[in-house]
């Protein structure tokens, strides 16, 4: 968290009463996101229903939901985070922040996809040159294996061999 935010939250914690306001927040971005979701799961569907509509439509909108979705998901684990800061429910801030930026996708790092399952993704690794896809990103986990390199892990790895930075510095950038 920056200075900003611990500013923030150390004025809102003044005053108790401020929990109400950041759990309709939580509400209303659960709301938010759920309603994405179920946006792009319907747009999915009517791809299979409707060959007539062009295929680069499609794709665009769904693109265009799971961008919107990714961002409402963003706010809402923020948002999480100081309600539960202001109930007294935690107290290691950092080790909320680890979460929050463990929960950071993988894929918002890399380029296009080279191909994709339901449940993995490949790309052009951003660790070696190479002109075949080898860097595969496992979403549910979000975890990530270069079969190039022979090596993997979270988030917060692959931002710190892409940017050469610190720990900390990562979990900085990416909740930020
Ligand atoms: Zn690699």
């Amino acid at each position: 968290m920056d200075k900003e935010h611990r500013q923030f939250v150390s004025d809102i914690l003044k005053d108790k009463r401020h929990s109400r306001v950041f759990a309709a927040k939580v509400r209303e971005l659960d709301d938010l996101y759920c309603e994405d979701k179920q946006n792009i799961s319907e747009v999915c569907t009517r791809k299979f229903d409707r060959l007539d509509v062009p295929e680069w439509y499609h794709n665009f909108i769904i693109d265009f939901f799971k961008k919107v979705a990714g961002e409402t998901q963003k706010k809402l684990n923020k948002f999480r985070f100081y309600h539960s800061f202001c109930l007294g429910k935690v107290d290691d801030r950092n080790t909320l922040d680890i979460e929050n930026a463990k929960s950071v996708p993988i894929g918002t790092l890399l380029g296009e996809p080279h191909g994709k399952t339901a449940r993995r993704q490949f790309f052009l690794c951003p660790l070696h040159d190479e002109s075949t896809a080898s860097f595969c990103w496992y979403k549910k986990q979000n975890k990530w294996w270069c079969f190039g390199c022979g090596i993997g892990g979270d988030v917060i790895d692959l931002y710190q061999k892409l940017y050469d930075v610190e720990f900390k510095e990562a979990i900085k950038y990416l909740t930020t």
